[in-house]
C-alpha cells in the first residue's frame, strides 16, 4: 500500500481499478529438480502477504483478485479481460527477462505499464548505462554514493472501490506450523508486520547502532535487521528502509554501522543490476565470468547438505534453520554454500535451487548472484572457500549454536 508505484499511478490515472495479485507457488529448480514444491514457510510467508493485502484493501471497500499462475493463467486474464473491457495494465516491474513471458502474454490483451518498484536506484538514474555497470561491488558503489539519486517516498493511493462479481480467482489459505523457538525469524507476512519490523529494529531497539558489530551472528533475532523477507514479496520497499535510516540518522545518531546497512542495500540493488546486465547468464555453470568449472556432484553428498547430515555440525545447524523456518543468517549462507562448493565438490546451482525452494526472503537476482559470487564464477573470479573450522572458532567458538539445533527434527518437513 506504501511507497508502491503502480498501485499509486493506477488509481491516479484510472477511474476504474481492478487489483489483480499473480501468486506463484512453484520454484523453478534445475536440471534434475524439474519445478519443485515451493517450501512450506516461503509457500505461507507469501500467503500471509497476500491476506494481509487483501485485508487492508477490503478495508477500503476492494475485493482483490489472486490468480495462481499454474491454473489457467491465460484463461482467467483472458477472460477478465473481456469482461471489464481492461485498457491498460499497470504492474510491479517484473525484473527485466523474468517475467517477460508472463508480461508478453498480458499484452495480448492490454497496454501494459511497468513501475520500478524494488529498487532503491531507478535505472535511468544512475551515472552509467546499465550495460556499463562495473563489474565489482566497490567501484559501482563509488560511482552511485557520489550522486545517488532516489525518487521521493510514494503515498498511500487514493482508492476506489471494485467488487469481484464475477468471483474471479482462488482463495488462500496460510496454513499453521511451528518453528523452533531458538530460531532467529519468527514473524509472520505483510505489510503491517514489515512496518511493525522496521521501527523496531530502528526506532524501538534501536540495533541498527550496532549492526555492523552484530550483524555475522547466528543468534536471536536482532542481530541483523531481518529486513529481507519483507523486501522480497514487496512488504516493505527499499526506499522507505533508506529513508527510515535517514531520518534516524539526523534524529539520533550516525556511525559506521547506520552506514553499513545502507551498504548492505547497496549489494541489493548491485545484483539486481547484474541480472540487468547478464540476464539468463547468471544461471549458467560458468556464471557471468563464462568460466570452465567442472565438479564431481557426487549425489549422496549432495543429499546430506540438503538433509543437515554432513560430517559438520555447524553446516547441518545452519541447514536445519533454513528447513525448519524459511530463513539462514548471511553467515550461515557463506558457510554452507561454500561448504557444498568448495569441500564437497556439488555445482554451485544445486545449492542456489534448493535455497530457491526454501528461502522466505527468496529473490531470483540476490540468491543467483550471491551463490555465483562465492563460487568465484560471478563478480569476483576469487573462489570463496572458507576455511570452516575458522569460521567455527570465529562465529561459534563454543558451539552453542550447533548445539542448539543438533536435536531438532527436520524429518516431519522435507
Ligand atoms: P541485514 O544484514 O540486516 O541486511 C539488510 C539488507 O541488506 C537485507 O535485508 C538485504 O536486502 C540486503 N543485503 C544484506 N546482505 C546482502 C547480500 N549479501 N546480498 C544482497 N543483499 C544483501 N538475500 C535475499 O534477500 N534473498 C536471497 O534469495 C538471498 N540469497 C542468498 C544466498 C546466499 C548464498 C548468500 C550468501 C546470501 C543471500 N542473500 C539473499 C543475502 C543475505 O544473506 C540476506 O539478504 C540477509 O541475510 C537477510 O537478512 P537481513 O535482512 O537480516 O540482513
Amino acid at each position: 500500500m506504501y511507497d508502491n508505484p503502480s498501485l499509486y499511478y493506477a488509481y491516479k490515472n484510472f477511474d476504474r481499478v481492478i487489483p489483480i495479485i499473480i501468486y506463484k507457488d512453484r520454484a523453478n529448480g534445475i536440471e534434475c529438480d524439474d519445478r519443485q514444491e515451493m517450501g512450506v514457510f516461503r509457500k505461507n510467508f507469501m500467503t500471509e502477504s497476500i491476506l494481509d493485502l487483501e485485508f487492508q484493501l477490503v478495508k477500503e471497500g476492494i475485493d482483490l483478485i489472486i490468480l495462481n499462475d499454474d491454473i489457467h493463467l491465460e484463461d482467467n486474464i483472458r477472460e477478465i479481460c473481456q469482461t471489464h473491457h481492461i485498457h491498460h495494465t499497470i504492474t510491479s516491474y517484473p525484473r527485466g527477462f523474468i517475467a517477460c513471458e508472463l508480461l508478453g502474454m498480458i499484452s495480448q490483451f492490454t497496454s501494459v505499464y511497468t513501475c520500478e518498484d524494488d529498487s532503491l536506484l531507478q535505472i535511468e538514474d544512475l551515472p552509467f548505462p546499465v550495460h556499463q555497470l562495473p563489474d565489482t561491488f566497490t567501484n559501482f558503489r563509488k560511482k552511485v554514493e557520489k550522486s545517488m539519486i532516489l525518487r521521493e517516498l510514494i503515498p498511500k493511493p487514493l482508492f476506489s472501490p471494485y467488487t469481484n462479481q464475477h468471483g474471479f480467482g482462488i482463495k488462500l489459505d496460510p496454513v499453521n506450523i511451528d518453528r523452533p523457538n531458538m530460531a532467529s525469524f519468527l514473524l509472520p507476512g505483510g505489510e503491517i508486520q514489515g512496518l511493525k519490523q522496521l521501527n523496531y529494529y530502528i526506532w524501538e531497539s534501536e540495533s541498527i547502532v550496532t549492526y555492523k558489530k552484530t550483524r555475522n551472528s547466528f543468534f536471536g533475532s536482532d542481530f541483523s535487521s531481518k529486513f529481507s523477507p519483507f523486501l522480497a514479496v514487496g512488504n516493505l520497499s527499499a526506499n522507505k528502509v533508506h529513508a527510515a535510516i535517514k531520518e534516524f540518522e539526523e534524529m539520533v545518531t550516525k556511525n559506521n554501522s547506520t552506514y553499513w546497512l545502507i551498504f548492505e542495500l547497496l549489494w541489493r540493488e548491485f545484483f539486481f543490476l547484474v541480472s540487468e546486465k547478464y540476464r539468463h547468464r547468471i544461471f549458467l555453470k560458468g556464471g557471468i565470468l563464462d568460466k570452465d568449472v567442472s565438479y564431481q556432484n557426487d549425489m549422496t553428498l549432495l543429499k546430506k547438505w540438503r538433509t543437515a547430515t554432513t560430517d559438520d555440525d555447524l553446516v547441518n545447524a545452519n541447514m536445519k534453520e533454513l528447513i525448519t523456518t524459511g530463513y539462514m543468517s548471511n553467515r550461515g549462507r557463506q558457510i554452507v554454500a561454500s561448504y557444498l562448493i568448495h569441500d564437497l565438490n556439488i555445482d554451485w546451482r544445486y545449492g542456489a535451487s534448493f535455497f530457491e525452494k526454501h528461502l522466505i526472503d527468496y529473490d531470483v537476482t540476490q540468491n543467483w548472484c550471491n551463490w555465483m559470487y562465492i563460487a568465484g564464477v560471478g563478480n569476483d573470479s576469487r573462489p570463496k572457500g572458507f576455511d570452516i573450522d575458522f569460521q567455527k572458532q570465529r562465529y561459534d567458538p563454543a558451539s552453542t549454536y550447533s548445539t542448539q539445533w543438533k536435536n531438532v527434527n527436520i524429518k516431519s518437513i522435507i
